[in-house]
C-alpha cells in the first residue's frame, strides 16, 4: 500500500478518470436520483423492523443500483459498453451468501455483485456497502476500458504492474481509497448523514493482512484526511491502530482461549 510514484504515474491510466469523475461531482444533480434512493432506504428499514428485510428483492435492488451510479459514478457502471455481462445477484429469501456483507465476484468473464440485506443493521449501513462494491466494479470496468486487462480476469500490458500495486492485493489500495473517499464524502453532503460509510479502515486493514506492509504516514495523510468530516480517524491515531493491529489480534485469541478454558472447567 503505497502512493504512486512518478514513476508509476507515467504508466498509470486510471488517475486521471477518477479525476475527471470527482470533477463532474461539481455539477448540478438529478434530485430525482436522490429521492428514488430515499425511498429504497426507507423501505429497506420498514421491512428490517417487521423482520422481513427478505421482501426487498432482487429487482429492487437493482433499480437502486441505478440511480446511485448515476450519483457517483456518472452513470458508467451501467452503460459501460464493455460490461454487457454485468449481472447482479442479490441475496433473498433463504438465499444469502456465507457470511459477507458484499462481494464481487469475476467468474469466466462475467462480474457478479452480490449482496446481503439481511447482514445489515439498517439501509444506512447498506447503502456503505453498495457504494463500496460499486466503487470496486467501477475500478475494474476503468482497467477493462484502458487495456490494463483484455478482459475482466486476464490482465495485459506494462501498465499491468502498476494497476496491481495501486488496486492493492485485496482490491483495496490506492484506487479503492482515493475513489471510496470521494464517493463517501460525497454520499454524507447529498444524503446529510455523518453516518455513510464506505468501510475504509476495514479496507485497510483487508489489505495489511494480506501484504503484511504497514501503509506510510504520506499514504495515511491523503487517504484519510477529510476537512469537510473531522470525525474521519486520524491519520496518525489509524497509522497507530494498524500497526497495533497483530498484536490485538493476539491478545483476543488468548482472551477467547481463556474464556472457553473456562467455560470448559464449569460445564465441561
Ligand atoms: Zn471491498
Amino acid at each position: 500500500m503505497s502512493l504512486p510514484t512518478k514513476d508509476d504515474l507515467k504508466l498509470d491510466r486510471i488517475l486521471r478518470h477518477l479525476d475527471r469523475l470527482f470533477a463532474s461531482y461539481s455539477k448540478p444533480h438529478d434530485v430525482r436520483h436522490i429521492d428514488s434512493t430515499r425511498r429504497h432506504m426507507q423501505r429497506v428499514d420498514i421491512h428490517k423492523e417487521l423482520g422481513e428485510l427478505s421482501l426487498v428483492d432482487s429487482d429492487d435492488l437493482r433499480s437502486w443500483l441505478r440511480p446511485l451510479d448515476h450519483l457517483f459514478f456518472g452513470g458508467m457502471i451501467f452503460t459501460n459498453r464493455i460490461t454487457p455481462g454485468v449481472e447482479w445477484l442479490m441475496g433473498r429469501t433463504g438465499k444469502d451468501y456465507e457470511d459477507i456483507l458484499g462481494q464481487v465476484v469475476v467468474e469466466s468473464g462475467k462480474i457478479t455483485l452480490r449482496l446481503c440485506p439481511r447482514k445489515h443493521a439498517n439501509s444506512v449501513q447498506f447503502l456503505g456497502t453498495m457504494l463500496h462494491e460499486m466503487v470496486h466494479v467501477f475500478i475494474r470496468q476503468l482497467a477493462i476500458r484502458e487495456g490494463v486487462f483484455y478482459s475482466w480476469t486476464m490482465p495485459s500490458t506494462d501498465c499491468f504492474e502498476v494497476f496491481g500495486k495501486l488496486e492493492g492485493r485485496t482490491g483495496h489500495g490506492y484506487y479503492f481509497q482515493k475513489l471510496a473517499r470521494a464517493v463517501e464524502d460525497r454520499a454524507r453532503q447529498l444524503f446529510h448523514c455523518d453516518g455513510i460509510e464506505l468501510g475504509r479502515m476495514r479496507a485497510i486493514v483487508a489489505e495489511y493482512q494480506e501484504t503484511k506492509q504497514i501503509p506510510t504516514g504520506e499514504y495515511f495523510e491523503e487517504i484519510l484526511k477529510s476537512p469537510k468530516y473531522p470525525n474521519q480517524p486520524q491519520p496518525e491515531a489509524a497509522r497507530d491502530w494498524i500497526v497495533r493491529f497483530d498484536e490485538r489480534e493476539r491478545l483476543r485469541a488468548l482472551h477467547e482461549a481463556e474464556m472457553k478454558e473456562a467455560n470448559n472447567r464449569i460445564f465441561g
